[in-house]
């Protein structure tokens, strides 16, 4: 049997131990893998490494993706995801490993829909933002990453006794933000998922300047806009001039945390456990720690939201 793999989409930490555990998984199990380079415009432009020749080491731990990523239009016209099917029947290709965001995952219904070709997504994405699955691979990274650097905002936002508004990703969805505001002790924490009133949370700010916090460090979420605007209308109701940060694409990058890596290596391998046993297309997801598979139509229907348990309880702890 002969697989490929694909890494589409915004890159995530973690992604690497996704592509080495399957490759080596295949392997072991006397299938052969190709990866096609720079997610589905690799496999439309015939693109190919020979997976079996090639070193992974020190591979597994470093952030990005060997397979490099790339987003590309032409793939959502049925004529080129024809051309990209053509491309992995010529190679031999039974099974397509997809490992990417939600974007990723509309592609590789569409293409299952069209060419029948069996397909096993991979969730990854810092954004955290599929409904289907509890975690996917790279949120923990980014998030260690969030915490780092808004304890170094802290540090010197409560020196200076400023007031601090902090930018993190996650596009349209809030999980980067409750979560990294959660564990960072953040003062105030906006997402895109829950209505805020911004004069009555400014006001709070004050308050609890007053009554003698000398800094305060609102997390926004990206979906929720920009903080350089959020600055002015901060001043422009409490004559306070806060300080204010976008952290940008340093949260995406850095070697993968322990969970990124062994969500990567768990994930990679049921791919191919699962396209090896005659699947449709399916996406593979993890809930309370176990590894689930689940149809893939099924897992894009789910909407994406944030933790309501961990955000009822975000005002009492933050
Ligand atoms: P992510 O996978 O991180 O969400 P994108 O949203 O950019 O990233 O999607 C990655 C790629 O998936 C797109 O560049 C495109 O090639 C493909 N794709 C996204 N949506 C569709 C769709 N509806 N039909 C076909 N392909 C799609």
């Amino acid at each position: 049997m002969k697989l490929g793999i694909i890494t589409s989409g915004g890159d995530a930490p973690g992604m690497n131990a996704a592509i080495v555990a399957a490759a080596r998984y295949a392997r072991s199990r006397g299938i052969e893998m190709f990866g096609y380079v720079g997610g589905y415009r690799g496999v439309i432009e015939h693109k190919t490494v020979d997976l079996a020749k090639t070193s992974f080491r020190g591979a597994l731990g470093r952030g990005g993706t060997l397979l490099y990523t790339d987003r590309c239009e032409e793939f959502l016209l049925r004529e080129y995801r024809l051309q990209a099917y053509d491309n992995l029947r010529s190679d031999g290709v039974e099974g397509l490993v997809a490992v990417g965001g939600d974007g990723t995952f509309r592609g590789a219904r569409d293409f299952f829909a069209d060419t029948g070709l069996p397909i096993a997504c991979v969730p990854a994405t810092i954004d955290n933002d599929l409904g289907y699955t509890e975690f996917t691979i790279g949120f923990d990274t980014a998030l260690n990453n969030v915490v780092n650097a808004v304890e170094a905002i802290k540090d010197t936002a409560e020196s200076h006794g400023k007031v601090s508004f902090v930018e993190v990703m996650g596009r349209k969805c809030g999980n980067i933000a409750l979560h990294s505001g959660v564990a960072s002790g953040a003062d105030f924490i906006l997402v895109p998922e829950r209505p805020f009133d911004f004069e009555e949370l400014s006001k709070k700010a004050v308050e609890k300047l007053e009554a003698g916090h000398h800094s305060i460090i609102f997390i926004v979420a990206e979906g929720v806009g920009k903080v350089s605007e959020m600055s002015v209308r901060f001043k422009e109701l409490t004559g306070i001039t806060p300080r204010e940060t976008s952290l940008g694409f340093i949260q995406r990058g850095g070697n993968p945390t322990y969970a990124d890596r062994m969500l990567g290596v768990r994930m990679g391998a049921t791919a191919v456990d699962l396209l090896a046993g005659g699947c449709g297309a399916v996406a593979v997801g993890v809930r309370g720690g176990e590894i689930f598979d689940t149809d893939l139509a099924g897992a894009l229907g789910i909407p994406s939201d944030i933790d309501q348990t961990l955000y009822d309880l975000a005002p009492g702890i933050v």
